[in-house]
């Protein structure tokens, strides 16, 4: 502690000790500008790597529904690279059984029964 409420803390980007008050979480500008766009960039990149898969399962779901290959199973379904851990909504109104799963990425639903059966349907 020292005086005028200032108390020695350690600078969370530098980790360099210094003398501030006890909400300052940086030693410098520098390095609050410099934590703050590494956050930044850190969120970036996994709202880019979200946006990638989602746009990868799209296309899979696209290319699939033009050729009017709109059932399958799981495993092929997967097997084209289909990330079933990613999608855009749970769509309302389908009535699901027990173990059945549904889906939606963009403009395309994804039903997968019991069964590991899969059908691809294009929303309205
Ligand atoms: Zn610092």
């Amino acid at each position: 502690m020292s005086d005028e409420g200032n108390i020695i803390k350690e600078c969370i980007n530098c980790k360099k000790k210094f003398c501030g008050r006890s909400d300052k979480k940086y030693c410098s500008d520098y390095c609050r500008t410099f934590y703050n766009n590494h956050l930044y960039r850190a969120r970036r990149a996994e709202i880019l790597k979200v946006q990638k898969i989602l746009l990868k399962n799209h296309e899979i779901l696209k290319r699939l529904y033009l050729h009017k290959r709109v059932k399958m199973s799981e495993n092929e379904l997967l097997s084209l690279g289909f990330n079933e851990n990613y999608f855009t909504a749970l769509p309302q109104g389908f009535p699901l059984k027990r173990g059945e799963i549904i889906m939606q990425c963009f403009d395309f639903i994804v039903h997968i029964d019991k069964k590991h059966n899969v059908s691809i349907h294009k929303s309205e």
